[in-house]
Parts: C-alpha cells; sequence; structure tokens
C-alpha cells in the first residue's frame, strides 16, 4: 500500500509528494518544493520515517525545500538524480534566471537509471527516463498503486515546457509517447503542477497528443 501526501509549495505553486508504506513506516520525499520543514511535520505526524529523497528533475521549484527536509533528520537522507540533471542541478536549478536564491541541499548521491527499481517499504517504483523538459528528467511509477509521478513531463491537459535550457519539444513528445502513454489507461498522473489525472483522459483529451 502507498499513502499518498500532496503538498502545493512555493512561488510557482509546485506540486511535492510525502509517500509512504503505512505498514512499514518507510516514506519519501518526490520533489521537496519547498519549505522542508512542512514535509517533515507531516511525516512525523504519521510516525514515518523519511528514508529518502527522490528528484522528478532539478528545477529549482522542485528541489528547493530539499535543504530543509536534510536539515531536520539524521542522518540526512541520499538524495536521487538523474546525472544528465547534475549540471542543472549545480546551477541551483535555473533559480537565478528567476531572481531567487535557494538552498537545494546535500548533493545528489544516488544516480537514477532507466528501469532502476526503487524500493519504498513494500512497494516498487520504477524509474522511467523521460527527457525533454529537462535532459534528466524521471517518472517514478508504482504499478501495484497504478500511479505515475511525473513531474513537468505531462500535466492534465498540457505537457512541460520546453523553452528553457536542455528542453526540446520533439524529444518531450517521444518521451510522452513511449514512457507515459505505454502505461494502463487507468494509472493516475501526479503532475508537478495542477490537478491529477490519468492516462486514459491525457490520450483522449491533451491537445498536444491527439
Ligand atoms: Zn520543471
Ligand atoms: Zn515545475
Amino acid at each position: 500500500m502507498l499513502s499518498i501526501v500532496t503538498f502545493i509549495l512555493g512561488p510557482l505553486m509546485t506540486n511535492g509528494y510525502l509517500i509512504a508504506d503505512p505498514e512499514t513506516g518507510d516514506a519519501a520525499v518526490i520533489d521537496p518544493a519547498d519549505k522542508g520543514r512542512t514535509i517533515v511535520a507531516e511525516a512525523l505526524k504519521y510516525g514515518w520515517h523519511i528514508g529518502n529523497i527522490w528528484l522528478t528533475h532539478a528545477h529549482f521549484d522542485h528541489i528547493a525545500g530539499a535543504g530543509g527536509v536534510a536539515d531536520r533528520l539524521s542522518p540526512p537522507p541520499p538524495v536521487a538524480l538523474h546525472p544528465d540533471d547534475h549540471p542543472l542541478w549545480r546551477m541551483q536549478g535555473g533559480a537565478i534566471l528567476f531572481g531567487v536564491r535557494i538552498d537545494p541541499g546535500p548533493e545528489p548521491s544516488v544516480d537514477l537509471k532507466h528501469g532502476m527499481l526503487l524500493h519504498l517499504g513494500n512497494n516498487v517504483l520504477e524509474v522511467r527516463h523521460a527527457p525533454g523538459h529537462t535532459r534528466g528528467h524521471v517518472i517514478f511509477y508504482c504499478a501495484s498503486e497504478k500511479v505515475a509521478f511525473c513531474g513537468d513531463v505531462i500535466f492534465q491537459g498540457s505537457i512541460g515546457r520546453t523553452d528553457m535550457p536542455g528542453g526540446d519539444y520533439e524529444t518531450l513528445i517521444q518521451s510522452i509517447r513511449e514512457q507515459v502513454l505505454t502505461l494502463p489507461d487507468e494509472t493516475r498522473l501526479l503532475s508537478g503542477h495542477g490537478p491529477e489525472t490519468t492516462v486514459g483522459q491525457e490520450r483522449r483529451y491533451n491537445p498536444f497528443l491527439t
């Protein structure tokens, strides 16, 4: 079983997710967008232990709370990121372009690779490399729970922007076709911004894909 708590955080209203296996108490943060203190407090409330920080990509609005999470946990949880997004992470995820400064926390120490399996209690999440919004963007897919955390690859009725460094429209569309639309229609898509949707809904109604 997978419990999911959604936070809407930061200047770009980014969705961050605290996920856990409630039976074992093992928890992870996907995209600590801001306010690490709030995320850690929520985990404590349930008695969950945050053992990992998993990043879909390194844009500043998805990592700005990582320092705050790590500061409050001992030992600080390892941060996992696809290597192709490490240069972006070192530039603070482009924060400077938006005129902000962030504390991205500890340097990522786990390299995410396509096809890698991540364990959270009794749950398994599959890493799917989906470049196009950034070079190292990944999706975390939990088949048993029929849910995918897809960051800024696809949104309800829209797709990620491709006009920033590392972005490429054709690559993004190909990633969506190969890494998202190949999932079962009933799969919930939890995006980096906006409401959740499903693979079937986007397959039928997303104007960028029809
Ligand atoms: Zn992004
Ligand atoms: Zn974003």
